[in-house]
Formats: structure tokens, sequence, C-alpha cells
């Protein structure tokens, strides 16, 4: 059959949910990454059977198939490299069950995480999964993402939230793997294999995620440091101490000036024209306590290993009051960062925790080595040893950028992190930016396996074609 013949098999199904118009599939055609590929069309499906209606009409054509939540992933993944069909998640985004005695919820793809968060709080429980864009991403896109977030350090990231799912693999099947249970071994772990495999595997329709109370009370404090070396030795010695926390963040001194010149803010006794002047990095720590008495003792714990440690760190306790504040110079980050011009770097590597220090400055030598001109931020969950470095050129300058040079620091930046016993994505995923990467982590025997799987799973190859594997899928002998 044609796609002619799809478009209007489509939209006998979909009716005004699948859109060909070109200002949609405009629309539709780029992520967060801000690569594009215009689709044919866009399949709005409100239910796991219209899911599987939708994949079996792509079998029928040969047509690849692109999921989507909110489009906010960094990596490509959303972008339907392809071409082929956009399938929109976001219309099957309800509530299906929340059970506060097991503390479970079950939801559709389409839910977004902020508003999981706000229903389970009712309930004095959390997703503990909790990515910097949970305002508007969706849990099916932290699933197929294995997203993970500030609170990564103390609750793991999404793959140890999720217990059970449903998906429609690339056979035009339905599976269900795992239980809404404390505890399953019984079989391969394909819910495991499902969280992070970014849509190359098979379409969430649905979800089981576990729920943690709420904590009673919280003490938070910044640490400002003079250097990015002494900033993130001083993680590695909150980790060795084994200290519980709940998160520990970093920002560089370009982070800390571009939200304090953009943002204007401040902190409680420090002075935006003093964080300004670029003179300070910073760690954000909080701690967790079944009472204020015992949140604070453990954020003192926190103070007393810093004092004890190097770097020289200026600890300012939090406030009463005013933690929403102090938490805004970590979230009002990524909106700063919009106003730097042209993109041209964002990596997010995680290296072991005590490593964070020989990383970073190994990331700073190969910048000031290949691309000074370059505007460098840092920064991250320093608690997982998980940082984001982003690039930006001014964009006067973007007609003139090299990018040899630029594709030369990515690959010294995730050689290093890769040589330091890490990772080339902590988070973000591989999609389509850092597929050429994979091979510094695995070796044939491994990706030929991931592409066996991936053929099992979608023998045709339309779900999501070019994420992950990318060339590696193609390899002979695979
Ligand atoms: C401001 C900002 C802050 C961010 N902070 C964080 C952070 O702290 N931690 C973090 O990990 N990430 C972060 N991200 C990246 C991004 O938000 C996450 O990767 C998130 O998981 C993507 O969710 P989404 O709904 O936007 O998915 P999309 O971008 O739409 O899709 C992501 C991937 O999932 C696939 N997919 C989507 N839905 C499904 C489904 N139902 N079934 C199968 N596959 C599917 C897509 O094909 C794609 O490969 C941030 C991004 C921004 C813009």
């Amino acid at each position: 059959m044609s796609q002619a013949e799809l478009i209007a098999h489509l939209r006998r199904l979909l009716g005004d949910r699948l859109l060909t118009e070109r200002e949609d599939l405009v629309a539709y055609s780029r992520d967060a990454s801000k690569l594009t590929r215009l689709p044919l069309a866009v399949a709005q499906p409100e239910s796991e059977a219209e899911v599987v209606e939708i994949v079996r009409a792509c079998l029928a054509h040969s047509v690849p198939l692109t999921p989507r939540g909110a489009a906010s992933g960094l990596t490509g993944g959303a972008v339907p490299a392809s071409g082929g069909l956009v399938l929109d998640l976001n219309r099957m985004n309800r509530l299906l069950s929340l059970d506060p005695d097991e503390q479970v919820a079950v939801v559709e793809p389409g839910m977004v995480v902020g508003e999981l968060n706000r229903i389970a709080a009712k309930h004095n429980l959390q997703y503990a999964a909790d990515p910097g864009s949970s305002a508007f991403c969706t849990v099916g896109g932290t699933v197929a993402e294995n997203a993970g977030g500030m609170l990564a350090v103390r609750y793991g990231v999404t793959r140890d939230q999720v217990l059970a799912l449903r998906a429609v693999i690339g056979t035009g099947e339905v599976i269900q793997v795992g239980r809404a249970t404390r505890k399953d071994v019984a079989g391969y772990d394909l819910v495991s294999l499902m969280v992070g495999s970014e849509g190359t595997l098979g379409i969430i329709t649905q979800i089981a995620l576990k729920l943690t109370p709420l904590p009673d009370a919280l003490a938070t404090a910044t640490v400002l440091y003079a250097e990015e070396s002494g900033a993130l030795s001083a993680a590695a010695t909150l980790v060795r101490h084994r200290l519980p926390l709940r998160a520990l963040e970093f920002m560089d001194r370009s982070c800390v000036r571009l939200v304090a010149e953009t943002q204007r803010l401040s902190l409680p006794g420090v002075g935006r024209e003093e964080l300004a002047q670029g003179r300070w990095c910073l760690l954000l720590v909080e701690c967790e306590g079944d009472t204020p008495e015992e949140a604070r003792r453990r954020l003192g714990q926190v103070e007393e290993v810093l004092a004890r440690s190097e770097g020289g760190g200026r600890f300012l306790p939090c406030p009463e009051g005013e933690r929403e504040r102090v938490w805004q110079i970590r979230k009002s980050l990524h909106g700063a960062l919009f106003t730097q011009g042209l993109e041209l770097i964002n990596e997010d590597l995680c290296v072991p925790r005590t490593a964070l220090p020989a990383f970073i400055g190994k990331i700073y030598s190969s910048w000031k080595k290949l691309l000074p001109e370059l505007a460098l931020f840092v920064y991250g969950h320093a608690g997982d040893g998980n940082l984001h470095i982003e690039g930006f050129s001014p964009p006067e300058q973007a007609g003139e950028v090299d990018r040899e040079r630029i594709d030369e620091l990515r690959q010294r930046l995730m050689e290093a992190a890769v040589a330091l016993g890490g990772t080339i994505s902590g988070e973000h995923g591989v999609g389509l930016t850092k597929t050429a990467y994979l091979g510094l982590m695995y070796g044939e025997a491994e990706l030929s396996l991931m592409a066996r799987l991936k053929r099992a799973f979608d023998p045709q190859g339309i779900l999501n074609p070019g994420k992950i594997l990318g060339e590696f899928s193609r390899k002979p002998g695979t």
C-alpha cells in the first residue's frame, strides 16, 4: 500500500487527530536538541488499542514511527529522523489509579511528571524521579529516557521507580512486563530493558510507578567556592563520608554569574552584585529528616565534614522560608542559558563521583586548548557524578563556527569521561546526537547483542530508526 493509503487509513481511524498540515508538521519536526526533520504526518492516539492499530498500519506500509512526549529531550530522540509518522502521546495522559497504601500510581504515558507529583502530594507522597523539566515533560518520555534529576542522589533515577509497564512492540503485539509489587524476579527483567530504550523497542502505553512518602522536613544550604576543583573535591568528600543527602547540585562560576546577571538572583547573605562578579561557583546541598531537628542535624554533619575538607567553602545555611529562593538559583539556569546565543555543545557526562575533581580538570583543559572562544557552562548533579557541559557561540559568530573543532572537543570530553570509568550519557540518552560515540563504551560483542535485541522487539526496524545504535545497528555480522 502507498503512503497515501496509509494516510487515508489513519484518517478513518483518528479523524482530525491525524495532522498533515505543514505548520503542524513543522511544529512536530524538532525537540529540544533543535535537530529537525519533517514527518509525513502526526498521529494523536487516545488509547492503547489505537496505538496498536497505528503500529500495525505502519508495519503494513513499512513506514517508520517516532513516539513523542513533550519533546523536551536534548539528544534528538523525538525527532522523526527517517520521516514517517510522529506518534504524539500527549492525549493519553490519564491517572488510571493511585493506591496510597501500596504507594503505587498507574498512569498513561502522556501524563506530565509535575502533574503526577501534584496529585501524589495530596496523599503525602511524591514521585521521586524529578528532572529539571518536570513541569512539562511526560512520564512516558522520562521512562523512555530513564531520566534522572535533582533527587537521584537520594531516590535513584526513573528506572528505580518503574515497577511494571505495558507497551506495543514493533510487531504490533502488546506486552505487559513487571508487577506492581516491591519484589519481582520472575523471568528476564524486561522492564529495565524498556526503561531508557528511547522509543526504539516499543511504545509505552501504561506505567506502574513507585511513590515514596514526602519528607517531613528539609534543611538546605549553599556552599560557595572560589575554584570548581575545590567544590567538586568537597562533593567527593561528602560522598566518601556516606552522608545521607537529598540533593547535591553544582554550578560553576559562569553559571552563577549568568543567573545573577540575567535572572537578577541573589542568595541569602550574598548580594546579586557579588554573585554577578563571577568569583563564586557553588554546591547546593539538601538533607531531609522526619523532624526539622533531624534534617538540621544532618545538614550540620555536612557542614562539619566540609569545614574539615580542602577547598575553603563558604557555608550558607538557608534561613527558614527561603528554600524556594535558594533553589531558584539552580532551577532558573536552563532559562538563563537560553539567552546565550547558539548552542554548540550540550553534553551530559557521568563519572564515578570521586573522579569529579579530575574530570573537571580535563573538561577545562580540553576547552581551553581547542575552543577557548566558546562560552562554556558546567553544572549538574554532583551527587551522581553527572555534569552537564554546555557551550555557546554568540549569534554574530554563528556563521564562523568550526565544526571540526567542536566535534573534536565533544570527542575529547566523552573520551575523558569514559577513561575515568564513566559514560557518554548520564540521563539525556543517546538519541541522534551521541550514536557515533557509543563505540567509545562498547565493543563488537555488546553492540551486536544490542542490535539483535532491537531486532527481536522490532524486526522491521520501524520504531524510531537511527536512534541509540545508529550506524552500529547496520554493522555487518550483527
Ligand atoms: C529545561 C530542561 C531541563 C531538563 N532537565 C532534565 C533533568 O534534570 N534530567 C533529565 O534526565 N533530563 C532532563 N531534561 C531532558 C528531558 O526533559 C528528559 O529527557 C525527558 O525525559 C524527556 O521527556 P519528554 O516527555 O519531553 O520526551 P520526548 O523528548 O518527547 O521523548 C524522549 C524520548 O522518549 C521517546 N518516547 C516518548 N514517549 C514515549 C513513549 N510513550 N513510549 C516510548 N518512547 C517514548 C521519544 O521517542 C524520545 O526518544 C531536561 C530538558 C529541558 C529542556
